[in-house]
């Protein structure tokens, strides 16, 4: 195993004044998947004082003191040094109530919550793995340390980890844990929202979340209840071959691992069966969809705490997902005025995915649609900008001068203006804008 010199110095250290240490966790998962890790920890015998004293002439930060955690800067990168421990109770399904620091490594492994996170590396002690996490790792399964059950009700965050870790690298949770995973549900109950959001981020965010939303619902509806509805919502429309919540699933699969497009395509049809009606065919409709959506998302995403860009980026997206394309530049222009440059880039996005999530038989004209706004949106792009008023190569200074009075009159000879150009009937540099300028006041138009 390849461990960088910059983790491998405070190993090597802590070992030099006596102590036992190893990496541990994250970092020697993904190294044995071949992965590059973002971090690597480790994990000691030293108590916290102790390695206080063997990095004295490095900087250390005290992030956890309480919990033994230090983080030592080594070659300018951090390193989490962790005294070895097991947790005490956990009374709020959250946190230990109190940690104990213990003496061997193996006690401090148990408290780890899968197989594939509870494997320790010494270079000079090779591998520690006492609960098969290498078997786990060749199998792709995710697999608590211990009794399922009992681990989940230590902590209840445990539930979605399994899914973000089993979604990252396209593994399952081993049979028990699964069942586990469903049994507990509940537990989610004690979670604070931000954590919430973050482990639904590293789920959606995964290559494999498509098996997690179709495999285990009933956690995605205990934090997001709003979506309980599209479960089995039938749409017996000749564009649909799914449930909306099937058809949500393989939309977030089909989407590029961002979590814009993928919270996106989660709630796009999260209104679908509030708004569903049936016509004297048979066929179903869902009228209003994408507004009462957008508005369930805002109300979703500010109660899990979302950062306001996401929201206000997903509830647009949600809002405008069902819009029909630009089919011409004019249209595309004010598109982009309209959404902005990389809202309107992800609308492709969502809608492609949005498409490849539907009956395939009646994909053709939508894609066709979808193609033609795409090579819009590329010519736009090579061209001067000329999106928003702010575009125009006048303002309204210019106006002023010319002697228009101020007030409104003046934006809206902007918006004229600004039509004109993107429909190319006029050129956007001042002595042409100001010429027609001059032609509107003169001649007002209706
Ligand atoms: P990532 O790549 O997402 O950082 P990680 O495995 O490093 O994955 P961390 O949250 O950084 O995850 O935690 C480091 C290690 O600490 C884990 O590998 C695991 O052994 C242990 N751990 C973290 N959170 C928990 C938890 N809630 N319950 C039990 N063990 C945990
Ligand atoms: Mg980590």
């Amino acid at each position: 195993m390849q461990i960088p010199d910059h983790a491998r110095d405070v190993v090597e250290r802590l070992e030099r004044y006596g102590y036992e240490a190893y990496v541990v966790g994250g970092c020697v998962r993904d190294s044995l998947l071949g992965r590059e890790p973002k971090d690597w920890d480790v994990c000691t015998s030293a108590l916290p004082e102790e390695v206080l004293r063997v990095f004295r002439r490095f900087h250390v930060i005290k992030t956890g003191l309480q919990h033994g955690t230090l983080t030592v800067m080594s070659e300018h990168r951090p390193v989490e040094v962790t005294t070895f421990r097991t947790d005490g109770s956990y009374s709020d399904g959250r946190h230990p109530d109190s940690v104990s620091f213990v003496p061997r490594i193996e006690e401090d492994l148990a408290r780890r919550d899968f197989t594939i996170n509870a494997m320790a590396y010494n270079p000079a002690r090779g591998l520690i793995d006492l609960y098969g996490g290498q078997d786990d790792l060749r199998a792709g399964l995710i697999r608590c340390v211990g009794e399922p059950d009992a681990r989940f009700h230590e902590d209840g965050l445990r539930l979605l980890r399994a899914l973000r870790f089993a979604a990252r690298y396209g593994f399952a949770p081993e049979r028990e844990t699964g069942y586990a995973l469903r049994r507990n549900r509940h537990l989610l109950e004690h979670i604070s929202a931000e954590r919430i959001f973050s482990e639904l981020r590293g789920i959606l965010e995964g290559r494999d979340a498509l098996s997690m939303l179709l495999g285990f619902p009933e956690l995605f509806t205990a934090v997001i209840p709003e979506l309980e509805p599209c479960i089995g919502a039938p749409q017996n429309s000749p564009y649909h071959c799914y449930d909306v919540w099937t058809h949500s699933a393989h939309a977030v699969q089909a989407a590029p691992a961002d979590i814009i497009l993928r919270l996106t395509l989660l709630l796009h049809d999260i209104a679908k069966p509030a708004c569903r009606s049936t016509d004297a065919a048979g066929i179903d409709h869902f009228h209003g969809h994408p507004e009462q959506g957008a508005q369930l998302a805002e109300r979703i995403l500010r109660r899990l705490k979302s950062d306001n860009d996401t929201r206000r980026d997903v509830v647009t997206l949600i809002r405008e997902h069902d819009r029909a394309l630009p089919q011409d530049l004019p249209a595309m222009r004010r598109l982009i005025g309209k959404l902005g440059l990389l809202n309107t880039q992800r609308l492709l996005e969502v809608q492609r995915a949005d498409l490849a999530a539907h009956a395939p038989e009646h994909r053709e004209s939508w894609a066709a649609d979808l193609r033609r706004a795409q090579a819009l949106l590329a010519e736009v792009q090579d061209e001067p900008p000329a999106f928003s008023v702010g575009d125009l190569a006048i303002g309204g200074r210019e106006l002023l001068q010319m002697g228009l009075a101020p007030g409104p009159g003046i934006r809206r000879l902007l918006e004229q203006l600004l039509r004109e150009v993107q429909d190319e009937q006029l050129t956007n540099s001042p002595e042409a804008l100001c010429t027609r300028a001059r032609q509107l006041l003169t001649t007002p138009q209706a």
